[in-house]
This record gives structure tokens, sequence and C-alpha cells, in this order.
């Protein structure tokens, strides 16, 4: 989906405020629309959850359980209808779409299962005393959530934070808010504990920057998450990140060319490119690379891109008009500064916001290809001489969020998951691991834990409890001062 603003004349209620356009991706229709959000907008939502914020913070762990179980029900006999909206504003394959809200759902399930278990400690004091480390709900917690993969992340996120006993304002990206309000219809979770808050960032960056606000979670780009972790600081909040990547994928000697090329075909075009842990880089050794070019040349041709909701369609357009230009701008940049177009790279005629898989080889190290988050359909690929020069190329970048090797050498695998400044390692598989992951991301790719039982520890604030009884007062005594004489005030 992509945003335009609207002039009020054109697009906007009758009582003139501006709105957002929603449009779909697949024909540049436009599906909907928005308010562009306000300050006063993210205050009255900040408001609404403070006024719901006690009574849900005294349920039980157990009652908040159940009311994100019944939600998660609702959910899932509403899934398809809440994976076509998804379609209609974000673009992805349907059968992805339904695979994002099968994820929310069973993250909010496995968030409700764990909301009652998570637990402080007791602690070794004297023996007349009680001693306890005690997790409380923060508050507030703001969510600024990002498109492109909007309902799984939201519920992970809605369902941690509201789970240990937070009230949370919710703003989805102003790209993808028609999914984002019909499943917050259907979990339909009572007294206010959850705010929707439509708009971009004129209602995030207020949101961001409310004093009533106790965590903001952000989920988005490097730059916006700069602002945001800003905006926290500036009134000393907790700031809880996850940004972009430049995911690499080293291709070693000795690996199979065709299993790899599917590798990093997965890795490069699933979603159209448009996935924080996305191959960006490949860096693939001199002995198998050409053999693994052609191969991945060939998969890339073989894609089926389409509209989402279309039969067969196994890549989507980018989100907007915006975004291609950006992806393409990558592409042409490094074309110009000599690197070798192998397929691809062309905007093709006819509405929506397409973009053909690319494969593109020899690109400088320089070129924001290489350096940028492209967040696009782009197989951009590096030969090296070496293991030691791809892991040296792999951590030449600011963002730190994930890497994947493959190699048939255990002691490269071995190296390189010591060795690669990231947040996640994958070896010998571009996707997968166990439930419960949960990364942290290195350098600019964010800050915290946002995902699995860690979540729940980043949602609450620790409590030290030291309780004592109070000595028995003296029979017939007064009680002042614990029972001993009244003092003389002559
Ligand atoms: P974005 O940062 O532009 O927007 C994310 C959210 O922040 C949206 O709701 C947006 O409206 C809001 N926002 C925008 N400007 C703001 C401001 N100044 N103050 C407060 N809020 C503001 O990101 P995006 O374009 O929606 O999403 C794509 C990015 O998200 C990519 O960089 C991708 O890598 C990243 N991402 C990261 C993860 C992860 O887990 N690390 C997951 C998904 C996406």
């Amino acid at each position: 989906m992509s945003v335009t603003e609207s002039s009020p004349s054109s697009a906007s209620p009758p009582d003139g405020t501006p709105v957002i356009d929603v449009v779909d991706p697949a024909s540049g229709e436009v599906v909907g629309s928005i308010p562009v959000g306000s300050a006063e907008a993210a205050d009255a939502a900040v408001r609404a959850a403070r006024a719901g914020a006690a009574d849900w913070a005294r349920r039980s762990p157990a009652d908040r359980s159940a009311i994100l179980k019944a939600g998660a029900r609702r959910l899932r006999e509403h899934a398809h209808e809440v994976a076509e909206l998804q379609t209609r504003e974000g673009g992805k394959p349907i059968g992805d779409s339904m695979g994002g809200v099968e994820a929310g759902i069973g993250a909010i399930e496995q968030y409700a299962e764990l909301g009652p278990l998570h637990r402080g400690r007791s602690l070794q004091g004297n023996w007349d005393a009680t001693d306890l480390m005690v997790n409380e709900p923060l508050g507030i917690v703001a969510l600024l959530v990002p498109w492109n993969d909007p309902v799984a992340i939201a519920c992970s996120q809605i369902a941690a934070a509201l789970v240990t006993g937070n009230a949370v304002v919710f703003k989805p990206s102003e790209k993808t808010p028609l999914s984002a309000e019909r499943f917050v219809e259907l979990l339909d979770i009572p007294g206010g504990a959850l705010q929707l808050l439509q708009g971009d960032h004129r209602a995030g960056a207020p949101l961001a920057a409310h004093p009533g606000v106790d965590l903001v979670m952000h989920t988005g780009s490097v730059e916006t998450g700069r602002a945001v972790a800003q905006a926290c600081a500036a009134r000393l909040g907790k700031a809880l990140l996850e940004l972009g990547g430049k995911d690499p994928l080293i291709v070693d000697a000795g690996v199979d060319p065709e299993w790899a090329a599917e590798q990093a075909a997965s890795g490069s075009f699933a979603n159209a490119g448009q996935i924080c842990t996305a191959v960006e880089r490949i860096y693939v050794h001199r002995e198998i690379a050409e053999p693994f070019i052609a191969a991945l040349a060939r998969r890339a041709g073989a894609l089926r891109v389409g509209p989402g909701l279309e039969d067969g369609t196994e890549m989507g357009p980018l989100i907007d008009a915006g975004q291609r230009e950006l992806v393409h701008s990558h592409v042409e940049s490094a074309v110009a500064a000599g690197a070798r177009l192998v397929c691809g790279g062309e905007v093709p005629e006819g509405p929506g916001f397409f973009y053909p898989p690319t494969v593109i080889a020899d690109v400088p190290a320089d070129a924001p290809l290489v350096s940028e988050e492209t967040f696009g359909p782009v197989a951009t690929v590096r030969v090296v001489d070496s293991f030691d020069a791809a892991l040296v190329e792999a951590n030449d970048t600011t963002f730190g969020l994930a890497a994947t090797v493959l190699t048939p050498s255990q002691a490269n695998a071995q190296r390189a998951w010591r060795e690669l400044r990231v947040g996640t390692v994958k070896v010998n598989a571009v996707w997968g691991g166990a439930p419960g992951g949960a990364a942290q991301p290195a350098r600019n790719s964010g800050l915290g834990t946002g995902f699995g039982p860690e979540l729940l520890d980043e949602m609450t604030h620790t409590k030290v409890v030291h309780l004592e009884s109070a000595p028995e007062a003296p029979a017939g005594g007064t009680g002042v001062g614990h029972g001993e004489a009244e003092p003389d005030l002559g």
C-alpha cells in the first residue's frame, strides 16, 4: 500500500480533517483512508489508555490470559478476512498474508500462556522478613509498528504488553491501517486497555515524546528509530528498538551452487525483499561464483510476479511508489558504478508498484546496494577469494540484525557464529530457528529484546520488596511511638 496525502477537498470527511489515502500497491487504487494524526489525537489515546490502565493491571494474569485467548479465537475465525485486508493494503501474496495472521495468532496464544508464568524471585532474607523481586507492569506501552509484516508484529507486541498488565497505545503503519483496525476490533480488549491511534509520524512523533508513556517500542527504520530514541532520551523514557538490517549471506566454496541459489533466492525475494532479515548482500566464493549466479538468475526469472490476490502469485509488488524509486535508484547507481546487471532491474509498465526479481553482480563495496538498506527484490552479489574475506566484508556495515552462512566446513561455521557482529546467525538455512529465540539486534539494528519470553522482562519493571512485621504494641499502651512513652510536650 502506498500513502498519498489527499487535499481536504478531494478525499476528506465533511469536517475537513486531512486524511491519508490507503492505496492497493498492486493496482494503485485507493482502498480506504485514515486521519493523518496529530498531537491531540496522541494525547487523547494516552489519556484513554491511562484511564483503563489501573483496572487492567489489577486483573489476575490468568484473567488477562483468558481475554487474550478469546481474542485469538475470534481472530482465527476471521483470519482470511484480515489476511485479505493485509494483502489489499500491503501487496503480499495472500498465502504469505495468511502465514502472517497465523503467526500473530500463535504469538498471542504463546504470550497468553507465558504471561501467568512470568515471575519474579523470592530472596533469602531474615527469617522474620519476606524479601521479593516482583515484576510489575510499566504502565502505558506505545507500539509503533511497520507495514511489512504488520499483523504478526503487532499481535506479538500487543499480547506481550497486555499480558504483563500494561495498557497499550498501538500505532500501526499509515500504510497498513485497515487490517490493524479490524484485528483490534476482533481482539476486543475490555476497559480501554488497548487504544488504536491512526496516522503517520504526525501521530507517532508526539506519541513517542508523550510524558505519559512508560515504554516506546518502535519496529521500523534506523532513521525513525534514532528519532524515537531521541524523543525518549529527552524525557528519560525507555525505548525498545527493532530496526532495519542489511543481512549478509556468505556462500562458501564446496557447497552445491543450485542449493545455495535456492537459499539466496528465498532470502532475497520473499515478500519482494521487504523483510528486515532479507538477504541484502551475498558474498560468494570465487570457486562456485559463476554456476551460483547463473542458478540464481534462473530462479529469479522463474518467479511468478503479480497481484497478491491472484492465484499462483509468488511475489507481489513493492509497498509504494517511493519504495520502488528507492530500490531502482540503488540498482541504477550500482550499474553506473560498474556493476553487472544479470537479470531484472527495469521498472515495468502498468499499474501498481511492481519491480522484477533482480540479480546484480560485482557491485562496488561502497554502492548504496551494499551499504544502505534497499528493502526490495534485489540479490546483490560480490565475489570473494576466501572465507576470511567474506567475513571481513560481512562485518563491514553499520547494521547488525542477522546473517546466514552456507558452508560444508564445520570450522568455518564455528568461526562465523563467533565472529559475525549480528543478533542472529543461521548456518546452512536462510530461514528457520526454534520458538522462543530472542535475539538482541547488534549495532544500528536496534536496542533490547523484542521477541520471546525476554520481551516480558522488557515490558515490566522489577521492584524489590522487603517486608517485616511491626512489633506488637504493649497491652494498654497508646501505640504512639511504637509503644514508647508519650513524649513530654510541656
Ligand atoms: P518506519 O520506521 O518508517 O515506520 C515504523 C512506524 O513508526 C510506523 O508506524 C510509522 O508511522 C512510525 N513513525 C514514522 N516516523 C515516526 C517518528 N518520527 N516518530 C515516531 N513514529 C514514527 O519503518 P517502516 O518503513 O514502516 O518499516 C520498514 C522498516 O522496518 C525497515 O527498515 C525494516 O527493516 C524495519 N523492520 C524491522 C524489524 C525488526 O524486527 N528488526 C521488523 C520489521 C521491519
